[in-house]
């Protein structure tokens, strides 16, 4: 577990390096001076001083109050060759709307801002309000750089736009494709893992495999996603809901969150102790983990005609039995302006209660919070950067 669960494909560093800024802006343009984590070399990220460059007419610039941590982060910086330019990660920020380009719409300053993932606005699958399905979904994502090649952090020799937004940073450059606007009432620096980890899980159950009422579902690796999808699988009255993880704790906390029954599958064999529970099998299966011995089970506990939704870039499918299908899910199927609201609104009667999930830690400790997320202590590691009052 621990493997990327936003897209499919990993960056590669040498196509970052290949890019220039062939649209370097007009050198009268304001500049910001931000703080960032910075991956150079590999661990550990180091906080530097960088020049960001003032929004575009289409763009935002939010002060970022908090970000999460996201499982892509991670690999990220476990797989940094280091002879990339360096880059500024962070793709769950919240934060306070600063400024706005002159074309921006449906923001001000001061609004309460979550971040998502980018997509271009512009392709066919955009434009029919699919914007997990964007052609330009890999450049805009894991690009670092804007559509048009430029980068508002060059003049640091340094890349931004991760998930066009980069929010390990004091500030950063957003759009109205990937802001939306949130309730001030809530503590902004809680709502920051919206953005991707949470939307990724509870997406999935609810948009991509339209978990129904009575449906059992079984959910491999009870992470950040794992357990966002136990808690929609209980939103929408899947039974059973069956959590599948090695560590106790996260078990213990997928019970409190909606599970009906769990499995340590460092001690218990999953197939059958599905079919224990079940009687035959599960109609779906949720799997975060990206193991392929995990993947085999998965498919062979499923009822025909079963789901398996796969989560962290596994490809599966070759060893599928008749019957069943396998996806690849990206962001949940989400809309973001969409999906992140009835979340919030999920939240605030008490029925995704993610908050149990979130550990704070200062900027400054990124690598160790970095750290607990990969040994699993903690599940999902919310850093803050700034004070909603500035
Ligand atoms: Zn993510
Ligand atoms: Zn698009």
């Amino acid at each position: 577990m621990g493997q990327p669960i936003d897209g499919k494909i990993f960056l590669n560093t040498e196509m970052v390096a290949r890019r220039t800024d062939r649209l370097a802006h007009p050198s009268k343009v304001k500049t910001y001076h931000i703080q960032a984590a910075v991956l150079r070399t590999g661990s550990p990220l180091k906080i530097e001083s960088l020049e960001l460059e003032g929004p575009r007419d289409d763009e935002i610039l939010v002060r970022i109050v908090a970000s999460g941590i996201c499982h892509t982060d991670i690999g990220f910086v476990d797989e940094w060759d280091g002879t990339a330019n360096p880059v500024v990660l962070g793709h769950e920020g919240a934060g306070v709307v600063e400024q706005i380009g002159q074309h921006v719409k449906g923001v001000k300053r001061g609004d309460h801002v979550v971040l998502s993932y980018q997509s271009c606005g512009h392709c066919r699958e955009c434009r029919r309000g699919h914007p997990t399905d964007c052609e330009n979904f890999w450049e805009a994502n894991f690009g670092f750089h804007r559509l048009d090649g430029s980068n508002a952090l060059h003049r640091s020799g340094v890349r931004g736009h991760f998930f066009g937004q980069s929010s390990f940073a004091t500030h950063t450059l957003a759009t109205e494709r990937n802001i939306v606007k949130v309730p001030k009432a809530l503590p902004l620096e809680l709502l920051a893992p919206l953005g991707c980890g949470l939307q990724t899980g509870a997406g999935t159950v609810i948009n991509s495999l339209k978990v129904r009422k009575g449906k059992g579902i079984a959910i491999f690796g009870t992470g950040a996603v794992g357990l966002a999808a136990v808690m929609a699988a209980r939103v929408v009255g899947a039974d059973p809901i069956i959590g599948v993880d090695v560590k106790p704790m996260r078990l213990r906390l997928a019970m409190e969150l909606g599970a009906t029954h769990i499995i340590d599958n460092r001690r218990h064999d999953i197939a059958s102790h599905i079919t224990r529970i079940t009687g035959s099998g599960v109609d779906y299966v949720l799997d975060t983990t990206g193991d392929q011995e995990i993947y085999e089970i998965a498919v062979r506990t499923l009822n025909s005609k079963g789901i398996v939704a796969l989560l962290a870039g596994n490809e599966g499918a070759d060893s599928l039995p008749e019957g069943r299908k396998a996806i690849s899910v990206i962001q949940g199927d989400a809309v973001p302006q969409r999906f992140i609201p009835k979340l919030i609104r999920l939240y605030q009667t008490g029925r995704f209660p993610f908050d149990l999930l979130v550990k704070f830690y200062d900027l400054k400790e990124i690598n160790k919070a970095m750290a607990d997320s990969k040994k699993g202590d903690t599940i999902k590691p919310v850093l803050r950067i700034g004070s909603v009052s500035n």
